[in-house]
């Protein structure tokens, strides 16, 4: 009975776990994102405790505007008091974009290791349950990819990572919905590190639209990498000439 029955049952169970995708893992072991060490079937968020203890800069002060590493933590650094960087008015940064956590970020967006947005957005998830808990978001909105670079790469690591977040949110505190279509990208624009100041200005501009209005919405920014801060800075812009009353970058790592 059991000897024959096992056989058939390999279908249906492959077919369920294609279908439920991302939940059976969350009762499957997994490893340290970082060093592979056995985590705890439900062990939040995706990293060791050593490992997180070690990401670059996790335990620095930052601005709370832009998210640069401060001497103390400051709603504002000396650069955000004496001009507001843009239209976003907080930053969460989860860590440094240094090693070893750059390798992560790499690996999920250039070597489509689709899996490691789970271990970012949970790092996100954690930061933000700790940090802004008092100031609430109504919703995730990922920085959205121009439909070329979505085709070639097959994803947004940026909304995987905020599904990541709302889901690892979703049993602590009320629910925190992922927009995914809200925001769209119609172009994609050479890095702003690449450019010179007066290309700098005019490169983003009119490269995001936004889809309806978000009237009074608290908006969580999510993104994998923050360098200069103009994309999220232009992304935030256009969320808020949306109705949006305010926009927060949480964002896994920060370039210093
Ligand atoms: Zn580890
Ligand atoms: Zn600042």
């Amino acid at each position: 009975m059991h000897a024959s029955s096992s056989r058939p049952l390999a279908h249906p169970v492959a077919r369920a776990r294609r279908r439920l995708g991302g939940w059976l893992d969350h009762l499957a072991p997994r490893g340290c994102a970082l060093c592979g060490t056995a985590l705890a079937p439900r062990a939040f968020p995706a990293f060791c405790t050593g490992c997180l203890l070690d990401l670059p800069g996790a335990r620095r002060a930052r601005c709370g505007r832009c998210g640069q590493p401060t001497d103390a933590p400051a709603p504002a650094c000396t650069a955000c008091a004496a001009e507001a960087p843009s239209a976003l008015d907080a930053t969460l940064a989860a860590a440094d974009y240094a090693p070893p956590l750059d390798r992560v970020v790499t690996a999920l967006k250039f070597g489509r290791q689709l899996p490691l947005a789970r271990p970012l957005g949970e790092l996100l998830a954690a930061r933000w349950a700790g940090a802004l808990q008092g100031e609430p978001l109504d919703c995730l909105v990922p920085v959205p990819l121009a439909p070329g670079r979505l085709a070639q790469r097959g994803f947004n690591q940026s909304l995987e990572m905020a599904r990541a977040m709302s889901a690892a949110l979703a049993h602590a505190f009320e629910p925190l919905p992922v927009q995914p279509r809200r925001l769209s990208r119609l172009r994609e624009t050479p890095p702003q590190a690449a450019l010179g100041l007066a290309e700098r200005r005019t490169n983003l501009l009119g490269c995001f639209a936004c889809s309806g209005r978000l009237d009074g919405l608290r908006i969580g920014l999510v993104d994998d990498v923050m360098t200069t801060g103009s994309t999220v800075g232009e992304a935030a812009r256009v969320l808020k000439a949306a109705g949006a009353t305010r926009v927060v970058a949480l964002v896994a790592a920060r370039a210093p």
